[in-house]
């Protein structure tokens, strides 16, 4: 149950989609001055160490955030999130989701983080303290039913779950139908990965019941629902291909800020060349919902 851990991961091309969808959001909630609540269902440890001999096994950040750090970018978008990360990768390390947030937040907005891993919770309570934040070991599924609407109307919710297991992804569809019948301003935005599956023999390849046709799934599930808006990007750095692996990501977002759509196809203009490992590399920004 427990096999995944987000140091093997950290700062790969999924998280620098998630992340500048997240601080583009956060940004957007911080032009009032309205408090806002930050929900995190899946935080993992906050802060993580790009010498660690997880990250070394794999080097999925040098196909990441190593392939926009020593480029000028002409985006502000993309340079807020750049002077961030090159401040922790001074020390060796990749910031995750929660402290993203944590380096954002106002006096008057609020930061909730749930984490089930017992070991990651014990690293985001060492890595992560503060006035405004919560720390919650338990199941964030769950816990977002249980804590919404929160106190504060204003909100961004991230949901980054692993998608180890099948269950996760009707897990994140029905948590959502569930949320958004209880707090339906706020924002929230779904991540998921988009992996080719490994062929075992010719024609025994099933789309629907791979990770791939399990993402589509979910968003054609999530497009099927009474939503305001409902704004779909993805981001692929090379072609699907038939020896397995992660091509791309993307990240749903239902209320979708107003034309967070145009920004966000701006930034991914300028660095979707950078993360391109073939010419398969493309983005897509689109509404699926609009009214
Ligand atoms: N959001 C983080 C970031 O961007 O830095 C990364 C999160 S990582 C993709 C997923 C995390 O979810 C892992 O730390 C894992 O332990 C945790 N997790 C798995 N199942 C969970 C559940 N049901 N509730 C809360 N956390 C869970």
């Amino acid at each position: 149950m427990f096999s995944y851990r987000h140091s093997f991961h950290a700062g790969n091309h999924g998280d620098v989609l998630k992340h500048i969808c997240q601080m583009m959001l956060i940004n957007k909630l911080k032009d009032k001055d309205k408090g806002f609540e930050y929900i995190d269902t899946h935080s993992g440890a906050g802060i993580y160490n790009l010498q660690s001999q997880e990250a070394l096994k794999t080097q999925e950040f040098k196909q990441g955030i190593d392939c926009l750090t020593p480029h000028a970018i002409n985006n502000a978008e993309a340079n807020q999130y750049l002077e961030l990360v090159t401040a922790y990768q001074k020390f060796n390390q990749y910031p995750g989701s929660p402290e993203i947030a944590k380096s954002m937040v106002r006096a008057q907005d609020k930061l909730t983080l749930m984490e089930w891993h017992p070991q990651e919770v014990k690293n985001l309570k060492h890595n992560l303290n503060g006035r405004n934040i919560s720390i919650h070991h338990r199941d964030g599924f769950e816990g977002l039913v249980a804590m919404t609407p929160p106190a504060l109307k204003r909100g961004l919710v991230l949901i980054d779950p692993p998608y180890e297991l099948e269950s996760e992804y009707q897990q994140v569809y029905e948590t959502i139908c569930k949320v958004y019948k209880r707090w339906s301003t706020g924002i929230f935005a779904i991540w998921y990965p988009l992996i080719s599956e490994r062929e075992v023999d010719e024609g025994s390849f099933s789309s629907t019941n791979s990770k791939l046709g399990k993402s589509q799934n979910l968003i054609t599930q999530l497009s099927q629902q009474p939503f305001k808006n409902l704004l779909n990007v993805e981001l692929c750095v090379t072609s699907p291909s038939r020896s397995g692996g992660m091509y791309g990501s993307g990240i749903a977002i239902i209320n979708a800020p107003w034309q967070f759509d145009i920004n966000i196809g701006e930034c991914l203009q300028d660095i979707m060349p950078l993360l391109a490992q073939d010419s398969g590399a493309t983005f897509n920004v689109e509404w699926l919902i609009q009214s």
